[in-house]
Order: C-alpha cells, then structure tokens, then sequence
C-alpha cells in the first residue's frame, strides 16, 4: 500500500487522497502539444490508486499503445484547502518530490479527438509515480525549480519553474476552486517540453531541485 514518506524514509501522516494534475503549464509543452493559452487551467484528477513509490522502479503498461513520461514538480498538501486566499497558502505545503505524471499518449489523443474524458489515459494504476518528500523549507524559490530529466544518458527534458504559465501560488488557488484540497493531496504542476515515450529497460535519471534519483523501466505485470 502506497504511503507518502520523507526524505529519511519515513512514512508521513498524511494519508494520500488524490493528485490534482495541471496540463499544459509550461509555454513550450503546450505548444508541443498542439495547444493554445486557455483561461481557465487545465486540471484534471487521479485516484488514489494512482500512486507508487519509485522502490520497484517505473512500471509501464503494455498493449495500450505509448506511455509519456512527464516529469513534474509534486507538492504534498498538508492543510484543507477550499477557495483558498493567498494567506491560506503559507504552511498548505508539507514539501516537495519528484513525480512522473505516467500517461497513455496515443489513448488520449485519440479521447481528446472524441471530445472524451482522459481518465482512461491519465488516471490509471500507477500512473503517479512519487519520490520521497523533502520539507518544504529545503527549497528556497517555488519559483525557480529546475527540473531535468535524462533516458539513457540524454536530456529530454530540462527546464524551470520560471516557464509556468500559472505559478504555484495560482495553482493552489484556482485548483482549490475547483476541488476541496486535502491533507494528503498531491498537486502536480506540470512538464517542461519534450515529454516522449518509455520502454523496458530505460534508464533514468529524474532532478528537481535538490533531488536526484536513478530509476529503471519495467513492464507491468
Ligand atoms: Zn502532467
């Protein structure tokens, strides 16, 4: 059973409820994606059976076509959350980790041509892949992050927080809006370009912040 857990392994008391995920947040992702700005965000959900831990690696599902990897900044909330002011916002973070936002790809283009849900290619098992957190006063600028990620020795993905089309702050906002925020929730804020697919046996190397972790590929059982 999945549980959040910090940076020195130990299970934080939180129990995981949901990630509420952005799409299409950083300009040069939303173009390879064949996007335009929109005025409301992006947001979509993932049920709890979406979380797993890196521990046994990423597993992939097979015969559903290509599996995206997105690597993105997650923020473990720590406090309810509806229509959150900006005030409200100062201790809502417990902390930070690096997560894989797992997606189906050619599933959802096909959803997005049919005008349908993303669920079946977004929120499946395992499909929110987490690190350890880290305490949010390990991080100096939410503004600033630096995310990298390298496939078998190449970097295909690198970028910053600065490249957000909303900010944190305005995430937390508007997604408490829309969904009542939890102790325990997860808010992915989105990939930087270059997202493509994953096979067994790739080799990654995932950064965000101060956080680097070395993963392998598997296929799904
Ligand atoms: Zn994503």
């Amino acid at each position: 059973m999945y549980q959040h857990v910090d940076n020195e392994g130990k299970a934080i008391p939180l129990r995981p409820s949901k990630a509420v995920c952005v799409g299409q947040n950083y300009v040069a992702h939303m173009q390879e994606m064949g996007g335009a700005p929109v005025k409301q965000a992006v947001l979509f959900n993932k049920p709890p059976s979406a979380f797993v831990s890196f521990d046994n690696g990423v597993a992939i599902p097979t015969g559903l076509g290509a599996v995206h990897y997105e690597l993105e900044l997650a923020l473990l909330i720590s406090k309810p959350l509806k229509n959150a002011s900006k005030a409200e916002l100062n201790d809502a973070v417990w902390g930070y980790a690096v997560a894989l936002d797992l997606t189906l790809r050619d599933l959802q283009l096909e959803l997005k041509q049919r005008g349908h849900p993303w669920e079946r290619a977004k929120a499946f098992d395992h499909s929110c892949v987490l690190s350890a957190f880290k305490p949010i006063t390990c991080l100096s600028e939410l503004d600033d992050v630096s995310l990298q990620l390298k496939q078998n020795g190449e970097i295909k993905q690198q970028g910053s927080t600065q490249q957000m089309i909303r900010t944190i702050e305005m995430l937390l906002i508007e997604a408490s809006q829309c969904f009542s925020l939890q102790a325990g929730d997860v808010l992915l804020t989105g990939t930087p370009a270059g997202v493509g697919p994953l096979v067994a046996g790739d080799k990654l190397v995932l950064t965000v912040a101060d956080i680097e972790l070395e993963t392998e590929v598997v296929t799904s059982e």
